[in-house]
């Protein structure tokens, strides 16, 4: 198997190089591990830059399965921009190894880790490992879902394709002030139609909202998930529904990538109701961009509330 994979990356690299000639290089080639980050580098880099993300909107951001096109779009980038904190642990860097492209690789001037400069919540402080099945080691890798954070990405990104392209440097700062000017304002809107619901009680599926819940004032009092990547024994279920009862809770926010067989089940028991919650740009088809995005769930989230307490 490997050796077939190993054959199948000369074979493709050899074509890719046939391929794309130097008559494109006007544009950055800009890979992203996810669609947010895509879409914040889109917000930024206008038509100065091709940007294509590796992961789908609607999948689990740290199980992706490595398609070979991925070899071929990172042995072509110019940058490679990551979540960080482990998120695409278990499936980028033999991506990256195999890309043999010495521009991208961890270190150097085309890689950009996109949480160094963001705020990261629930950063363990005791002994914990990944083989004890925990997937965020390194904090919260979940970041984005502050509106806050993705202002500070955007910059990032800003910084880094103005080195990377010194030329365009004017455009880029252009794109971004503009950028962050429809940020402020559509985070005006959404502080407005979730401060009268601020203390909302809520679970999660899994820890995917910690930023968004701090940002918005909603407490998440318990997960589906016992730990971040641990599927839910009986017995957790069980402490789970008692807590959601004793303090009410009446909605469950689950990922659309995770089966609803269970969130179904804890809703039947407590009479909460089970929220699809895409976590990610194209996670459903109206979430086509990074404001978007907080549009729907933000809409989503308030309808429901409405819905759960007749207010
Ligand atoms: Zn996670």
């Amino acid at each position: 198997m490997r050796l077939i994979m190993q054959t199948f990356i000369t074979a493709a690299l050899a074509i890719a190089a046939l391929a794309h000639p130097a008559a494109v290089a006007a544009q950055l080639r800009v890979v992203t591990t996810t669609t947010d980050l895509a879409a914040l580098t889109r917000e930024v880099g206008g038509d100065r830059v091709q940007v294509d993300a590796l992961a789908r909107g609607y999948q689990d951001p740290h199980f992706v399965e490595a398609k070979p096109s991925f070899i071929l779009l990172v042995n072509r980038a110019d940058l490679l921009v990551v979540v960080g904190r482990e998120m695409e642990i278990g499936w980028l860097p033999p991506l990256v190894t195999n890309s043999r492209n010495a521009k991208i690789q961890p270190g150097a001037a085309g890689y950009l880790d996109a949480s160094l400069n963001v705020r990261i919540l629930e950063i363990p402080t005791g002994q914990i490992t990944r083989a004890m099945g925990d997937v965020h080691p390194s904090g919260n890798p979940h970041y984005w879902l502050d509106p806050d954070n993705g202002r500070r990405i955007a910059q990032a990104i800003r910084d880094k394709l103005s080195e990377l392209s010194p030329n365009d440097r004017a455009y880029f700062a252009q794109r971004h002030t503009d950028f962050d000017r429809r940020l402020t304002e559509a985070q005006q809107r959404w502080d407005a139609a979730l401060a009268p619901h601020k203390g909302t009680k809520i679970v999660t599926y899994h820890r995917s909202w910690p930023n968004f819940a701090d940002r918005f004032g909603l407490t998440v009092i318990g997960y589906v998930e016992p730990k971040p990547g641990i599927p839910a024994s009986t017995s957790h279920l069980i402490e789970l529904i008692a807590e959601m009862k004793r303090q009410q809770v009446t909605i469950i926010m689950v990922e659309p990538y995770f089966d609803k067989k269970t969130p179904d089940s804890i809703a039947r028991e407590t009479g909460a109701i089970v929220l699809e919650m895409p976590p990610s740009v194209g996670g459903v088809p109206e979430a086509t961009d990074y404001i978007k995005l907080f549009d729907y769930d933000v809409n989503l989230l308030v309808a429901a509330v409405k819905k759960a307490t007749g207010k």
